[in-house]
């Protein structure tokens, strides 16, 4: 990908830390919606936290440029929020003549996962091997400015557990808890520490105790709204996946000063009207500053 998409007008590029909800849907397909993904820019160095349908043209879109992001963390493995890895990881890889590795973190299953993708014989293998050894890929290698041999794509995926899971200049991201879809497959929260400001992305998930203190001291807290309470309780689903009174709770408990709700499943939700009622309800809780996030929102 190159950065040749045109940047929404609220994205204020002087700011050290730049935290952009460049996908916020959920597997309801959605036009204004991608899947699952944000982008966090730390003096420049992208990180990328889930990688839903959608998400590597909508961060082109954005004007983020993918060579930028050396780190994905992966809050789970559902489609929704890891679809568009093998298109993200391949796209920075082929349009770049000599790219970094990408690092991807998750919980267990995700270098299996990167294995099958990227590894020998797995489902790009002979995408990555026309491209580096039939003259057709080098022909287009060299028309790119790429200098021989071309290295096949190097992603290199790491199984993290909760706590430090990576961490460069002036960032560090903890894996935390969050209650989905265990006990079939862990899933995680993620919070990003800088000196100034620390953000905490929920993933997906429903009542998580944990949550509050992983979230505790915060700057914002961006956590998936995606049904209205009483579908929530009806539908018997509230320790996997959250309304906007747990979002607010959550938020409350924690201390934070922003709670960004997203993942909106509902039709009835992503609605304006429905928009607003999600935020009153989660207002009944939470009484600093509530959003609802939108795809490319700087937040
Ligand atoms: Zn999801």
């Amino acid at each position: 990908m190159v950065p040749r998409g045109r940047a929404p007008a609220n994205l204020e590029p002087s700011r050290m830390l730049r935290y952009v909800t460049a996908g916020t849907g959920s597997p309801r397909l959605s036009l204004a919606r991608a899947g699952a993904c944000h982008i966090a820019l730390v003096e420049g160095e992208g990180l990328l936290f889930d990688c839903g349908p959608g998400a590597t043209l909508r961060l082109f879109q954005g004007g983020f440029c993918s060579q930028s992001v050396g780190h994905v963390f992966l809050t789970h493995h559902h489609y929704d929020h890891m679809a568009d890895l093998g298109h993200f990881a391949l796209t920075r890889w082929d349009h770049t003549p000599h790219p970094e590795p990408l690092h991807v973190y998750g919980p267990p299953g995700t270098a299996g996962i990167a294995r099958t993708l990227f590894g020998p014989q797995g489902v790009y293998w002979a995408d990555s091997r026309i491209r580096t050894e039939h003259p057709m890929g080098r022909g287009i290698f060299a028309a790119r400015g790429g200098t021989p041999p071309r290295p096949k794509p190097d992603v290199r995926a790491h199984d993290v557990a909760h706590g430090l899971a990576a961490e460069g200049t002036g960032w560090r991201v903890l894996a935390g808890p969050a209650s989905h879809a265990q006990p079939i497959a862990e899933c995680y929260s993620y919070r990003l520490d800088v000196p100034e400001r620390s953000i905490v992305y929920s993933g997906d998930t429903g009542v998580c105790p944990e949550m509050v203190d992983f979230a505790r001291g915060a700057d914002t807290l961006v956590h998936m709204c995606c049904f209205f309470d009483d579908a929530l309780e009806r539908l018997g689903m509230v320790s996997s996946v959250a309304g906007p009174s747990l979002a607010g709770r959550v938020a409350a408990g924690a201390g934070v000063r922003k709670l960004v709700l997203t993942h909106p499943q509902s039709e009835e939700m992503d609605t304006p009207e429905g928009i607003r009622r999600a935020i009153a309800d989660a207002a009944r809780h939470f009484d600093g500053e509530i959003f609802f996030a939108e795809d490319l929102m700087e937040v």
